[in-house]
C-alpha cells in the first residue's frame, strides 16, 4: 500500500477555492448535506504531488436509495414538476451565471483535483460548462410536440415530449465538471431530476456544482450529488427506480452498464473510449498539421476520449512530420496544474500512471520505435507525470496501436494511398473521432464520408459546441450528447389520440 502524505494545499490556491477544499464534504441528497449512511469515506489526492486534498464520503447503496427517492419525489410532485418551462430555463441560466462568477475558484478546484493546467481548466472546463448550461437554458421553452395527419377520420392525434424521469448520471475524471454539465444541462432542460455521481479521483467540482444549484434556487431533489467509486455507480445503475442512465467512461464499464440497462429496459446513453485516427494528406499545411496533431494527442495529457492517438502521415513526408512533432514533444513544460507555466500536467492517478507506463513498455517490447519521451517525469515531486511520448510503427497490430491508452502517447505510421489510409484508420473497434489535414476540399470530404466516426475534424482537432452532436460509432458508445440529439435523449414521446366523435 502506498502511504498518502498529509494535506498541504498549494499556495497558488485562491481564498474561495481553499475554503471550499478545506471545508467538510457531504453527499447532497434532497435538501440535506449528509455523510454516507455507513460512515465510509475516501481521499481525493493531488496528482501533482500524490498528497491528500480532501476526505469525501463514499456513498453506499443506502445513500443511493435515499438520493433516488429524493429525485423521484422532486420529479413526481412538488415544485419542479409544476415549474413553468421559462422558470426552468431561468434557473439553468442562473446556475450558468453562478459558475461564471466563480470561474477562477472552480478552475483552481478542478486543476488541483485533476492535475490539469489551471488555464485549461478555466477556458475549456469551466467556460465550456457555462456555455453548455446557457445553451440548454434556452431549450425548455422550445420543447414541442406535433399534431399528426393521421388517416382515421374525426381523430385528433398529437405528441407530447415528456421528461424521461429520474436520471443516474455517472461521469469520469478527465473533465469532471464539463462531463457533468454535458449530462446535467440537457436533463434539467428536459425536466428530469438527477442523481449525479462524479469519479472517485475527482469528486470536488461536482459537489460545488450541486451546492450552487441549491443556492440559485433549484428545488431540493432536482440535482443530488453522490460521491463514491464504481460500487456507488453500480448501485445507481441497479436501482429499479432510475429511469435513465447516462455514462461517460471506459468501454469495459460502459458494456456492463449497457447490458444491465438492456435487461432492466432503462434508457441509456454511453460515451466511451476511442482510438481516433488523425490523417495528414500529402498536400496539407504541415506546420498547421503538426501543431494540431500535437494538440490532438497531448491536450489534457492525452486524457481525452477523442484524443487523436493514431497519426497517419504520407510516407514521403513522414520524417519531416514526426521530426517536427518530436521536437515539440521534447520542448513541452511539465508541471503542476496550478503553476501558470505548465503546459502538460500529471496523469490523474497512480493507477493511470502505471497503466500508461505499461503501454509504453509494451510499445518498446513489440518493436515500435521511440522518437520522443517514454519516461516518467518529475519523480521527486511525488506526482504522476509522463513525458509526452511519440512512437513510430509500420505495423497496425501492436497493442499501442489497437488499445486506448488514455495518456500522452502517440503512434505515427506512414501510408501510401487515400484508400489504404481510410481502411487502416477504420481498422479499430472504436469510432469516436477522426481528423483530416488537407488543402483539397474534395479529398477532405471524400475521407470524411469514408471514416467511421462520430466526429470528423478537418484542418483542426477537437471542435466542440453545445449545439453540435458528439458521440461514438461502434464501441465508442450509444447515443449522442449536445444539441437537439442531446436533449432528445432525455425525452419520451407520448402520442395522444382523441376521437372527436
Ligand atoms: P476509468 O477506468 O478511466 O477510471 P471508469 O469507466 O472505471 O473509467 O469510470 C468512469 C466512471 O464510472 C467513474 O465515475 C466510476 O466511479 C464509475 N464506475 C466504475 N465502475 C462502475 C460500475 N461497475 N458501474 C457504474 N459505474 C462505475
Amino acid at each position: 500500500m502506498t502511504t498518502v502524505l498529509p494535506t498541504v494545499l498549494p499556495d497558488a490556491l485562491g481564498d474561495a477555492a481553499r475554503e471550499f477544499i478545506a471545508g467538510t464534504h457531504d453527499l447532497l441528497i434532497g435538501s440535506e448535506r449528509v455523510q454516507a449512511a455507513d460512515g465510509r469515506t475516501f481521499l481525493t489526492l493531488d496528482p501533482a504531488s500524490g498528497r491528500e486534498i480532501a476526505t469525501v464520503p463514499q456513498g453506499g447503496a443506502e445513500d443511493v436509495a435515499r438520493a433516488v427517492a429524493a429525485a423521484r419525489e422532486a420529479f413526481d410532485g412538488g415544485p419542479w414538476a409544476s415549474l413553468a418551462p421559462s422558470e426552468r430555463g431561468r434557473l439553468i441560466g442562473a446556475l450558468a451565471d453562478a459558475l461564471e462568477q466563480r470561474q477562477e475558484e472552480l478552475a483552481q478546484i478542478e486543476s488541483l483535483d485533476n492535475g490539469k493546467p489551471v488555464k485549461l481548466a478555466q477556458y475549456v472546463d469551466v467556460r465550456g460548462t457555462v456555455a453548455h448550461l446557457r445553451y440548454f437554458a434556452g431549450w425548455p421553452t422550445k420543447i414541442e410536440g406535433s399534431v399528426l395527419p393521421v388517416t382515421a377520420p374525426n381523430m385528433l392525434c398529437y405528441t407530447r415530449r415528456e421528461p424521461v424521469g429520474v436520471c443516474g448520471q455517472i461521469v469520469p475524471w478527465n473533465f469532471p465538471l464539463l462531463m457533468a454539465a454535458w449530462k446535467v444541462a440537457p436533463a434539467l432542460a428536459a425536466g428530469c431530476t438527477i442523481v449525479l455521481k462524479p469519479a472517485e479521483q475527482t469528486p470536488l467540482s461536482a459537489l460545488r456544482l450541486g451546492e450552487l444549484a441549491l443556492e440559485v434556487g433549484f428545488p431540493p431533489g432536482v440535482l443530488n450529488v453522490l460521491t463514491g467509486d464504481g460500487e456507488t455507480g453500480a448501485a445507481l445503475v441497479d436501482h429499479p427506480d432510475v429511469d435513465k442512465i447516462s455514462f461517460t467512461g471506459s468501454t469495459v464499464v460502459g458494456r456492463e452498464i449497457g447490458a444491465k440497462a438492456g435487461r432492466a429496459l432503462k434508457r441509456v446513453t454511453l460515451e466511451l473510449g476511442g482510438k481516433s485516427p488523425n490523417v495528414i494528406l500529402p498536400d496539407a499545411d504541415v506546420e498547421a498539421a503538426v501543431a494540431g496533431s500535437y494538440q490532438a494527442i497531448y491536450f489534457n495529457s492525452g486524457q481525452a476520449c477523442n484524443a487523436g492517438s493514431r497519426l497517419f502521415v504520407p510516407a514521403e513526408r513522414f520524417d519531416e512530420v514526426v521530426g517536427a512533432l518530436a521536437e515539440r514533444a521534447k520542448a513541452t513544460r511539465l508541471g503542476a496544474g496550478l503553476d501558470p507555466a505548465t503546459q502538460l500536467g500529471p496523469l490523474v492517478s497512480a493507477e493511470q500512471h502505471e497503466r500508461v507506463m505499461s503501454y509504453i513498455d509494451a510499445g518498446r517490447d513489440q518493436g515500435a520505435e521511440l522518437l520522443a519521451g517514454g519516461g516518467a517525469a518529475l519523480a521527486d515531486s511525488g506526482g504522476w507525470f509522463v513525458e509526452p511520448t511519440l512512437f513510430s510503427s509500420t505495423s497496425d497490430d501492436l497493442r499501442i496501436v489497437r488499445e486506448e491508452i488514455f495518456g500522452p502517447v502517440l503512434v505515427a505510421s506512414p501510408y501510401d494511398t487515400l484508400e489504404e489510409v481510410a481502411r487502416r484508420a477504420n481498422d479499430t473497434d472504436y469510432g469516436l473521432a477522426a481528423g483530416v489535414w488537407t488543402r483539397d476540399v474534395s479529398s477532405a470530404h471524400r475521407l470524411a464520408a469514408m471514416l467511421r466516426a462520430g466526429s470528423i475534424y478537418i484542418n483542426h482537432w477537437g471542435g466542440s459546441d453545445p449545439s453540435a452532436p458528439f458521440g461514438g460509432f461502434k464501441a465508442s458508445g450509444v447515443g449522442r450528447e449536445h444539441g437537439h440529439d442531446g436533449l432528445d435523449a432525455y425525452l419520451e414521446t407520448k402520442t395522444v389520440w382523441t376521437s372527436l366523435g
